[in-house]
């Protein structure tokens, strides 16, 4: 089969010429179109004809989550409002939403940017893709039904739907595709499992998003669906949705669609860029976005690019999978701790679920203590209790060079919510 959505470029080279081109048209697009954009430009001393180089993006001003929300409701609207088609937010609880407006001619890139996650992860159009994230405002839902139509293949669109429904439609129409967050498909899994109708099902591939997970989880999902795949679809509302990029069948590295946006790492301390190959925070500008185009937009997520190429051939660049936000970061007796530091340490380990949680408390004492509740593997006993709390409190220390507590707690006990869990409690102050 000819890969439809396959980029539209075959070297480095003329990827670099397409990102120029791009960011020449973004910048020059968002000047003339937007008041926000023209104002920071001019503050930065930016006209548009001073983009001659990629090198030139250094010079551009950053957006950041403060700005979409000073905005509202039309932060960065760049196009007169006859232009606009749509409408999409996020799904924060906080405050004002922040508000991304669509051309349909965004709509349209949006859904070949998707189409190309699917032809990535191998489907073909006889699959059958049952979407189980929410529809709405956000954009996870119409942006896999969108992607999927697209591409060619049939959805399911049950959203996050009751359990009840999503088993009967995992029986009765036979998805061979389920894409949702991590929590969502160990819970349909677990579920299964206790109807005793896993081996009804038809589910090949996993396309898991919207919340990180651990490699323990995905391994029990696996495991349950008898699954061959499970891929990690990365994406935020303010670069259309999900479906930025995809890994590939090898799973060494997410492909990112660099010929619609430019992916900066950047230092989230010095906003300078971080070494190749390690950890920073990703800075999106979009290439082609026209309702909300988006220049040095800081996402706070971080992860690290992958260098060299894949086996798979493709030109597309590559970057691993989301480790976390820097806005997550917890500092312990004077240690800079990411959750998943954490939560790299927990999946090397044998004998545990695929729950856990960090509880940060301040002592009697004054100091910090972390205490992480783990809970037990499937089907065994409180015997290795202390032998297993004992082994991840010494990896801990070793790893973090700083002590947690480790409870170890019922398999089940801690709580599976089906949307994203909540792993952090901070009870200090
Ligand atoms: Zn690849």
């Amino acid at each position: 089969m000819s890969k439809r959505f396959a980029p539209g470029f075959r070297t480095t080279e003329e990827l670099a010429a397409l990102q120029l081109k791009g960011l020449k048209w973004t910048v020059n697009h968002a000047y003339n179109g937007s008041a926000f954009y023209r104002r920071r430009l001019d503050e930065a001393g930016v006209r548009p004809d001073d983009i001659r180089s990629l090198n030139d993006l250094r010079r551009l001003p950053f957006v950041t989550a403060d700005d979409l929300r000073d905005e509202y409701p039309w932060p960065l609207i760049s196009v007169p409002f006859e232009d606009i088609v749509r409408i999409h937010a996020s799904s924060g609880t906080t405050g004002k939403r922040k508000v991304m407006v669509y051309t349909a001619k965004d709509i349209d890139d949006w859904a070949d940017m998707f189409a190309r996650c699917y032809e990535t992860a191998g489907l073909t159009r006889e699959d059958r893709v049952q979407i189980c994230v929410g529809y709405g405002v956000w954009t996870a839902g119409v942006g896999f039904q969108n992607g999927c139509e697209r591409f060619g293949a049939m959805a399911l669109p049950v959203g996050p739907g009751n359990i009840e429904i999503h088993l009967q439609f995992l029986v009765d129409f036979e998805p061979t595709v389920l894409c949702s967050t991590a929590s969502m498909a160990l819970l349909l899994a677990e579920e299964a499992e206790r109807h005793g109708i896993l081996d009804k099902l038809r589910i090949k591939k996993v396309i898991m998003g919207a919340e990180r997970s651990s490699d323990i989880m995905r391994a029990k999902i696996r495991e349950l669906f008898r699954a061959e795949h499970i891929f990690d679809i990365p994406g935020l509302t303010e670069v259309y949705g999900p479906g930025t990029g995809l890994d590939c069948e090898h799973h060494c590295g997410i492909h990112y669609w660099a010929d619609y946006y430019i992916l900066e790492i950047l230092d989230p301390e010095t906003l300078e860029p971080v070494r190749e190959g390690e950890v920073g925070e990703m800075v999106y500008t979009t290439l082609k976005k026209e309702g909300s185009p988006l220049i040095r937009y800081r996402s706070r997520d971080l992860t690290r690019l992958i260098p060299g190429k894949c086996p798979c051939g493709s030109v597309l660049p590559r970057h691993d999978r989301i480790s976390g936000r820097s806005d997550d970061m917890f500092i312990i007796r004077g240690v800079n701790i990411y959750p998943s530091h954490i939560d790299e340490i927990l999946s090397q380990q044998q004998g545990i679920g695929s729950e856990y949680q960090i509880h940060l408390d301040r002592g009697e004492d004054g100091k910090d203590y972390m205490t992480i509740k783990v809970e037990r593997a499937r089907g065994s006993g409180p015997e290795q209790d202390m032998e297993l709390s004992r082994r991840i409190g010494v990896d801990i220390r070793k790893s973090l060079l700083v002590r947690g507590i480790v409870e170890i707690v019922d398999h089940g006990s801690l709580p599976r919510t089906g949307s994203k869990s909540k792993r952090l409690f901070d009870n200090r102050d």
